[in-house]
């Protein structure tokens, strides 16, 4: 049995607090939050507030232009917002997806300095959406445990210069297939079973250590990466006689590289071709995302093949998923090119409209397929 549901894609807008540093800078806050949806880009003069003391005349005439755009999201996360506002406006939403068999992707996106893995990884005191979402999922098993099995595994890897490396074994560069009733798959790619939401922190923690960084001139710990958390959830109900069904879902949870443009970075050769990658790969993110927009696409041609990442996401966007994107952007006039082009990014994501189709697997219908579908669940456990 299979559901179809209509949905569309979550875009919601996180404006980080200004840093010290701008505030001493006297930075002008190109940001104006107006409430939950709406927020003003550049607003007018008399709108606009001063971070520092003083006003200080921004010598880039273009910067100070007062476009006063207006942008309306799914929500609207002001400087004040804490990593709980964040999880309980995207992602909880999400794993009632995936306890119902969806493929969910979480991801943030925004240039470096953003708040992109603040907002997805967070602190070990002030933990961000990763840990969250385990901590609530944990919750959901535990209360469902009386009717249905839980098998639980996560993976955590990155994407860098258009290869897959896992950051929790140290290893690749690995390769991407795609498996018929699998979906993606990354081979050789390590599984861990989590012992507990904290076990979960600790891996993220390890594994981050394996990213790839290096220091740009807008930020000393610019991640030159996409990493991605998944979580593989697979559900039986143990009243399986009954009611055979199983569903198996994932749940990708991803820190996107910084989408400033190269040139903002100061970037020299190497960095430059990290640059051209990164890039690459979020233009194919936001063409995949506009393709499947687009009404008049009739999806005969989505172009996930153009990149890594959306060879990745192929199973994790549009059709049989529920997406989420978390826009981080900096409030200060510092970065006003990165926030304006971010919110444009998040502008053109809002429109997706999808059709869903829960992974839940009817075992009665074909015996045949119950064979095959109890041994693959069997070498996953095998793996886990
Ligand atoms: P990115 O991953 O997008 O490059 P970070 O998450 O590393 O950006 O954020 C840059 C800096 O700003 C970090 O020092 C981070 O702790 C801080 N920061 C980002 N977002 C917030 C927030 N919402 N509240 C407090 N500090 C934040
Ligand atoms: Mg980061």
């Amino acid at each position: 049995m299979a559901s179809d549901v209509c949905s569309h894609v979550r875009v919601v807008v996180r404006v980080r607090p200004t840093t010290e540093r701008e505030k001493t800078e006297n930075c002008r806050s190109v940001v104006q939050v107006v409430d939950n949806h709406m927020l003003i880009f550049d607003p007018k003069e008399e709108d606009a507030s001063c971070f520092g003391s003083q006003r200080v005349r921004n010598k880039n005439i273009n910067k100070r232009a007062n476009k006063d755009l207006k942008f309306v999201f799914d929500q609207v996360f002001g400087e004040e917002s804490t990593q709980g506002d964040l999880f309980e406006g995207t992602t909880k939403a999400v794993l009632d997806g995936v306890m119902n068999g969806f493929n969910c992707t979480v991801f943030a996106y925004g240039a470096t300095g953003a708040g992109k893995t603040h907002t997805m990884l967070g602190a070990q005191n002030d933990p961000g959406v990763m840990y969250r979402t385990m901590t609530e999922l944990f919750k959901r098993m535990e209360d469902a445990k009386e009717e249905k099995e839980f098998t639980v595994a996560f993976s955590y890897f990155e994407v860098y210069n258009e290869q897959i490396r896992d950051l929790l074994a140290n290893i690749g560069p690995l390769a991407v297939r795609e498996d018929s009733s699998k979906g993606v798959v990354v081979q050789g790619l390590t599984l861990h079973k989590p012992k507990s939401a904290a076990h979960i922190l600790e891996a993220l923690d390890s594994g981050n250590r394996n990213r790839t960084q290096h220091p740009t001139d807008m930020n000393a710990n610019s991640s030159r990466s996409h990493a991605v958390f998944q979580i593989y959830l697979r559900q039986q109900d143990k009243t399986a006689s009954l009611n055979p069904n199983a569903c198996v879902a994932k749940l990708s949870l991803i820190d996107l590289a910084g989408s400033e443009r190269a040139s903002a970075t100061n970037a020299k050769a190497a960095r430059l071709r990290e640059g051209a990658n990164i890039n690459k790969s979020l233009l194919a993110l936001g063409n995949v995302i506009n393709a499947l927009a687009d009404p008049k696409n009739k999806k005969t041609h989505i172009p996930y093949r153009d990149s890594k990442l959306t060879r990745l996401l192929k199973d994790s966007l549009g059709g049989n998923c529920r997406t989420v994107m978390i826009a981080n952007v900096s409030p200060s006039s510092k970065s006003y090119d990165d926030t304006h082009n971010t919110l444009k990014y998040a502008n053109r994501a809002k429109e997706i409209k999808s059709s869903l189709k829960s992974n839940v697997v009817s075992l009665d219908s074909h015996i045949g397929q119950y064979a095959v579908i109890c041994e693959k669940q069997r070498q996953e456990i095998v793996q886990l």
